[in-house]
């Protein structure tokens, strides 16, 4: 929320990582890295809509009559997350910040921050080298024949303008790129979005959204990964089960496990998902492949073997106490008792002088 009001703002700009290590990725002539493949589910906890943009209608995407998420929006949400969580550079640089150099979107394929080396990126200008990225995500299939779909009419912007002080980095007070956007859960809306105002209703946009309680599967891929890059893989597809925070002044106490956001609404409350990793596959060493003549054989996780290995791979990042890691959990935390309500301020807010220098509640 700005302060002094009492609703809260639908985000926050988090904190970056001081310091951002650049590397060669490891290349397919070099196979010194592990590769497998990651079997996930997801699950939808508040209504969720992929659909594009508004000219594309107001139908979730489908392919062959199923209902299907983009290997490419998971992909753009994973990257998002493993840019906050391992220090990644800012590929999408906002063109109203003035980004410190160390924080500009790599340009030497040879030197790459972790999200380049897993996700790829592209040099720029003449001869440009591409790193396609170890990584490759497939699109999540649903598994229910019969979706269950609502209407809803959705207001994307409040009214178009951008209040600077709600773009400070929190931990230096400017507008200096050294944050990230990221949007609340909000439990309370698993049916509802805030009403569209009459004057407003033109600028509204319709959207058959699926209701919470619907199941994806797919598969990541990843080949030659170093062992911090797969750990960085394993947590933000994982994240945390138990998490326990204090937000603001107020001392508003949050308790559960950390949740994704995904899709079309975020600040209306859309798109909040459990992704559940089943099975965990890593390749035999091509190396041990060639070499022995019995089929080497492949490291299978599932069931208890699964979450110990899980655990193992993830423990630096859930014991890790920075202000990134700190202020992530308070935002990515759903707790199904959070009974905050969400909305942007309205015009009148914005337009009112004594509100021009108001920055949103630090948390
Ligand atoms: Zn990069």
């Amino acid at each position: 929320m700005p302060q002094n009001e009492n609703f809260w703002n639908p985000y926050r700009m988090i904190p970056v990582r001081e310091r951002i290590e650049k590397k060669p990725p490891l290349t397919d002539e070099k196979f010194k890295g592990k590769s497998g493949v990651i079997s996930c589910s997801l699950e939808n906890l508040t209504p969720l809509f992929i659909g594009g943009n508004r000219n594309f209608g107001e139908n979730f995407l489908t392919r062959d009559g199923k209902c299907v998420i983009p290997g490419s929006s998971l992909k753009g949400m994973l990257r998002s997350l493993a840019e906050i969580v391992g220090g990644g550079c800012f590929v999408v640089a906002d063109r109203k910040v003035k980004h410190d150099s160390r924080y500009k979107a790599c340009d030497n394929a040879n030197s790459l921050c972790v999200a380049c080396r897993m996700f790829g990126m592209m040099e720029r200008g003449r001869n440009a080298r591409v790193h396609r990225g170890n990584i490759s995500i497939g699109d999540a299939l649903m598994r229910e024949e019969n979706p269950k779909a609502k209407a809803y009419d959705v207001l994307l912007s409040s009214c178009g303008t951008r209040h600077e002080p709600f773009y400070r980095s929190p931990q230096t007070g400017n507008v200096d790129g050294k944050s990230r956007k990221l949007y609340f859960h909000q439990p309370n809306r698993t049916d509802s979005v805030p009403n569209v105002p009459d004057k407003l209703r033109s600028r509204a946009w319709k959207i058959r959204a699926l209701q919470p309680g619907h199941h994806f599967d797919f598969e990541v891929q990843f080949s030659n990964l170093r062992s911090e890059e797969i750990r960085l893989l394993l947590y933000v597809l994982a994240l945390e089960e138990e998490v326990s925070v204090t937000l603001g002044e107020e001392q508003i106490r949050l308790r559960g496990p950390l949740r994704h956001k995904l899709g079309n609404a975020k600040p209306l409350g859309m798109g909040s998902c459990h992704i559940s990793v089943e099975k965990l596959v890593y390749l035999a060493a091509p190396r041990a492949r060639f070499a022995s003549l019995r089929e080497p054989e492949d490291t299978v996780y599932e069931g208890d073997a699964l979450i110990n290995e899980l655990s193992g791979m993830r423990r630096g990042f859930i014991g890790d106490t920075s202000p990134t890691m700190q202020q992530l959990r308070k935002m990515m935390v759903w707790d199904e008792n959070d009974s905050r309500s969400f909305k942007y301020p309205e015009y009148h807010w914005f337009k009112n002088p004594e509100n021009s220098r108001k920055p949103l509640k630090a948390i």
